[in-house]
């Protein structure tokens, strides 16, 4: 038997886009819980390099960032797979926190503001039925007006809806793979360096504490071809670049091993499911090179609270309201998504990545340009 109460909205998945959205809702007074599988703190993939454009939009959720000694990030390397750079300034920049840290505070802040958080607790169904939506999650089943998911790259939802590109065939733009440790490192407070590879690229930058976050995307061919041996893949693939070859030679790893994801997918995604509203990588994700995949989120966020709140108050329908998302959510990110996966092939390619090397020393405008594409203003 379900809860005998009804939220205004139900929330699957406990990421920046899930706790973001969760804080606003409840700040304006809904009634609102939130779904997520795992136990907070914890480690996920992710390059933690966050853009200057979400900087205020955190702050205003109630996230005190200068106390969390964040690091400030102005500069950009980028190697070719043989080793050869450039440098240049950042045209916003960004800032560096853990995820582990961060999606911790939004988790209490989430609380802290009435959000009912479920921890543990996988959501395996949502359906929706008479104008509202029945959650079944491990602990029971809710029911709600509104319903978000925000389940991330890939989840259970996915392959239950056959979410086309869930069920996709291997293409060039699905089945990589990330990789993420956390290490001690002599390297600049304020450079992010992105190092290419045969079929990959690492980024390394420093998050809190004087720790660094050292986080690579690679084809699941390339692990495969190593005999599915992650050390063996950084000693043979990985280290054929001489920035990363030094990295991981000379650094200390602060973990016993990496943390891992497989099956990414760069495909379009749909952005409303059986009525579900879809925000950050469940609609769509940019390729990390971009390093812009956090602040999408968090500012799909912001539209979906939008749209969610006419809705509740009855400035809207429900269908008015998935309209007016999809519309602001293209407008916002179609295009970045879009260079995105440009991008990503570009990298890819062994000689184009060389040749924009060079084209990068000698025309750093033209690179500037290019980052600006994948990047938005402050929200
Ligand atoms: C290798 C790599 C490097 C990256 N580097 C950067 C970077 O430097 N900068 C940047 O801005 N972006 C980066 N990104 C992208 C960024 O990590 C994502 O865009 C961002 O995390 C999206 O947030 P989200 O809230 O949509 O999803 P997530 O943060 O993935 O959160 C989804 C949550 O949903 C939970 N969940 C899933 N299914 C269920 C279920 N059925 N029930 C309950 N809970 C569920 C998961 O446990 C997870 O906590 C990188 C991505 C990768 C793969």
């Amino acid at each position: 038997m379900p809860e005998n109460i009804t939220y205004d909205l139900a929330i699957v998945g406990g990421g920046l886009a899930g706790l973001s959205l969760s804080i606003q809702m409840a700040k304006a007074g809904y009634k609102v819980i939130l779904f997520e599988k795992e136990k907070y703190p914890f480690h996920r993939v992710c390059g933690e390099y966050i853009s200057y454009e979400s900087w205020n939009f955190l702050e205003s959720l109630g996230l005190e960032l200068r106390s969390l000694n964040v690091s400030h990030i102005k500069r950009l390397q980028v190697s070719d797979t043989k080793g050869n750079s450039f440098e240049q300034q950042l045209p916003l920049g960004g800032f560096g926190i853990s995820r582990y840290t961060l999606d911790h505070q939004l988790a209490q802040l989430a609380k802290q503001n009435g959000v009912i958080l479920y921890e543990e607790t996988r959501v395996n169904e949502i359906n929706f039925n008479n104008n509202e939506f029945l959650i079944s999650a491990a602990s029971g089943s809710y029911r709600s007006k509104l319903s978000a998911g925000s389940f991330g790259k890939r989840s259970n939802l996915d392959i239950k809806w056959k979410r086309p590109f869930a069920v996709a065939k291997n293409n060039k733009l699905n089945n990589y793979i990330g990789i993420k440790y956390h290490i001690k490192y002599n390297f600049p407070n304020d450079l992010i360096a992105l190092h290419n590879f045969k079929n990959g690229y690492c980024g390394i930058s420093k998050v809190e504490d004087d720790k660094y976050c050292l986080c690579y995307l690679t084809t699941a061919d390339n692990l495969q071809s190593s005999n599915n041996d992650i050390y063996k893949m950084e000693q043979s693939v990985l280290s054929a670049n001489p920035h990363l070859k030094k990295i991981f030679s000379d650094c200390e790893m602060l973990w016993k091993g990496p943390v891992t994801i497989s099956q990414i997918s760069f495909d379009k995604k749909n952005l409303i499911q059986d009525h579900v509203l879809m925000i950050g990588d469940a609609s769509g994700m940019i390729t990390p090179l971009c390093g812009n995949g956090m602040s999408m989120a968090l500012h799909a966020s912001k539209i979906a609270a939008g749209q969610l709140q006419d809705f509740l108050s009855g400035k809207i329908s429900r269908d008015e309201m998935e309209r007016n998302y999809s519309a602001q959510w293209n407008k916002l990110f179609a295009n970045r998504l879009k260079m995105g996966r440009t991008l990503q092939k570009l990298m890819l390619n062994r000689s184009l990545i060389n040749f924009t090397i060079s084209i990068g020393k000698i025309f750093p405008a033209i690179i500037r340009a290019l980052i600006k594409q994948t990047h938005g203003q402050p929200f």
